[in-house]
């Protein structure tokens, strides 16, 4: 089987955790552990009639600029850059990761998701952030772990650019 690494790159608490504890286990918690070094589940998508391994990587953010080890996007395939749509300040280190990203995974495919979108009406995103990003060339997707809106959308959407890739 067709196997691919994916990586969720994000400030902490942005909700990189939960989105992928909503994929791959249909579950949501309030409460905030802190993940510690990396965990890596598996989940398995149909692309076009395809079986695609998954492999996702959820590492442990130490503070807002997420010293993650470089080492890490080695053999990445695909990433989620995740931002907090209530915390703006998480969408700069957004963009900083991603420039780190694809400097040592250059062919890596990039989607972002900005999450907590059942927040909407306290989000300090804008549409005109969003706007910008869309101009950086990126997919966006607004997503909820908590109310699970577009998470299996950005899940297959990124499983669908790595596999034509
Ligand atoms: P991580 O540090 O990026 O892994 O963030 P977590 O997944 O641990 O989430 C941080 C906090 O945000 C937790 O309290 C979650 O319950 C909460 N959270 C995550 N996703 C959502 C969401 O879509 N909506 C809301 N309202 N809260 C969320
Ligand atoms: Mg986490």
């Amino acid at each position: 089987m067709i196997k691919k690494k994916v990586i969720m790159l994000g400030s902490f608490a942005v909700g990189k955790t939960s989105l992928v504890q909503r994929y791959v286990n249909s579950i949501f918690s309030e409460k905030y552990q802190t993940t510690i070094g990396v965990k890596i589940d598996q989940k398995k998508v149909d692309v076009d009639g395809e079986d695609v391994n998954l492999l996702i990587w959820d590492i442990h953010g130490e503070d807002d600029y997420q010293k993650i080890n470089p080492t890490y996007l080695v053999g990445t395939s695909g990433c989620f850059l995740v931002i907090d749509g209530t915390r703006k300040a998480s969408m700069e280190v957004g963009i900083e990761l991603i420039s780190l990203a694809t400097k040592i995974a250059p062919l890596a495919k990039i989607i972002i998701l900005i999450n907590k979108f059942d927040l909407k009406e306290e989000w300090d995103i804008t549409d005109g952030d969003i706007e910008h990003l869309k101009e950086m060339g990126y997919e966006v997707f607004l997503t909820s772990a908590k109310e699970n809106h577009s998470v299996d959308d950005a899940f297959s959407n990124l499983a669908i650019k790595m596999l034509n890739s």
